[in-house]
């Protein structure tokens, strides 16, 4: 089993290539955003404690985000798993290589490498999927707000937090996590230019991976 993951500030194309990973080579799509979620609608002993944490607006520590995330993966099977914002910090970056080594898995590192700038200038067209978390660009992929999503059918989003000031204090936040995961894996690490069209940006990962058009699901 293949494990991708996508580095890259919010607004750099990391949903987007996971959502095409997923469609074409069944890849499973890990979000810590979406596992908390899933656990705290499940009112789960780790969710409760999660829950406990967002109320009182502290951080989660580490260990329990790590728990989560882990204690979900044991349960998924399939050809590979896409890491979407995972690891952000140096002991999940740790803990995320030792389930490499315990699982097995060909882990390939992936950094978009985009500018503020570019991330702006996109953002500005960014719509979503609220049912399946998928990312489109109005202008490139012809999807506008109150459309159906091509994927799953639900009704297109704007997402809520694409506002300039909010993405670039998320953009701030992703420069300093991101030094310390990327000296941890150090020349493991394939930078990708990320402000390309899509489709170019996917055929770099996928040729770095090895996979190939014959693997895929669709062919
Ligand atoms: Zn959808």
């Amino acid at each position: 089993m293949d494990a991708v993951v996508l580095l890259g500030a919010p607004g750099s194309g990391k949903g987007t290539q996971t959502g095409k990973l997923c469609d074409d080579f069944g890849f499973h799509r890990v979000s810590t955003g979406d596992i908390i979620r899933a656990e705290i609608r499940d009112g789960t002993l780790l969710g409760k404690s999660f829950a406990q944490y967002q109320a009182t607006g502290m951080l989660v520590p580490d260990d329990t985000v790590c728990e989560m995330v882990f204690s979900n993966l044991s349960r998924i099977d399939g050809r590979g798993l896409v890491f979407d914002g995972f690891p952000r910090t140096l002991l999940q970056a740790h803990r995320l290589e030792r389930f490499f080594v315990e699982r097995d898995l060909r882990g390939f590192i992936f950094l978009f490498d985009v500018t503020f700038e570019n991330i702006e200038n996109r953002i500005v067209n960014r719509v979503s999927c609220p049912g399946c978390n998928s990312v489109f660009n109005s202008r490139v992929d012809g999807v506008e707000i109150g459309a159906a999503c091509p994927r799953c059918g639900t009704r297109i989003a704007v997402r809520q937090d694409d506002t300039i000031e909010v993405l670039r204090h998320r953009y701030d936040i992703f420069r300093r996590e991101v030094d310390p995961i990327l000296e941890f894996y150090g020349d493991k690490v394939h930078v990708i230019a990320g402000n390309r069209p899509a489709d170019d940006v996917y055929l770099d990962i996928t040729e770095q991976m090895n996979l190939s058009a014959l693997d895929s699901r669709n062919s």
